[in-house]
């Protein structure tokens, strides 16, 4: 598809509303309106409340802590879930600090086929980056579990895609359904990527590929696929 370069003129409603601006701005109660307005959009800015954090962080030099190189300390590349949970919890459960492994993360921990970006970033750690090992970590209670893809088609449409957008990427041959699919359970889904990985074409004989599952509230690992038992020959 084509990107069309469209001219960024404000539309009749912004043109208006700055009209409006200039002829009343001056009025106590307007004034009022637009403070309020104007501190709620403020306050609810993340980015600029991150941005004024971090001015902070480097002025104080807080980032000496997690100094290290770009090659991972225990040679380990880990796919998990992109969970707000696993956040802290996944490194802080296993003992990991800055440095330690390759972090790769996306929704319900996910290879879905050979040639696609995770894998890609999974042998750019083993190839350029040292990593000896994979580790897959799933958790209960992902969001992946179950998902149901016309759930997020609808979703779409009410945020305002439009029917026919989707209509033309089922012409174009893209099936969303397979697309927005996760996993029946955590297990089937961790072991599902673990077999894409392991027999992936172009991952080296002698590399393990383990399967966890990690509790989202306690941090507790379990176990399973075993990629020492189970070495490519
Ligand atoms: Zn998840």
């Amino acid at each position: 598809m084509k990107y069309k370069f469209t001219p960024q003129v404000p539309g009749v409603k912004v043109m208006i509303l700055r009209f409006l601006h200039l002829m009343f701005r001056g009025n106590k109660l307007y004034k009022q309106v637009h403070s309020t307005y104007i501190e709620r959009k403020i306050t609810m800015n993340t980015i600029d409340n991150i941005l004024t954090f971090n001015e902070t962080f480097v002025e104080n030099k807080q980032y000496e802590e997690f100094e290290t190189s770009k090659f991972p300390d225990k040679k380990m590349v880990i796919l998990t879930c992109m969970d707000a949970r696993l956040l802290e919890l996944l490194p802080k459960a296993m003992n990991l600090k800055n440095g330690d492994v390759k972090m790769v993360r996306n929704a319900g921990a996910i290879v879905t086929e050979p040639f696609e970006n995770t894998m890609r970033s999974i042998l750019v750690a083993i190839y350029a980056l040292k990593a000896e090992e994979v580790c897959v970590i799933g958790h209960h209670d992902c969001g992946m579990t179950g998902i149901s893809p016309s759930a997020i088609i609808d979703k779409m449409k009410e945020s305002g895609i439009a029917e026919e957008v989707i209509t033309q990427l089922g012409h174009a041959g893209i099936d969303l359904d397979t697309f927005l699919t996760g996993f029946d359970s955590v297990q089937e889904g961790v072991k599902r990527s673990v077999s894409v990985i392991r027999n992936h074409p172009l991952l080296a004989a002698g590399i393990p590929v383990h399967g966890l599952i990690i509790d989202p509230a306690t941090g507790k690992l379990e176990r399973v696929v075993d990629g020492y038992k189970d070495l490519k020959q």
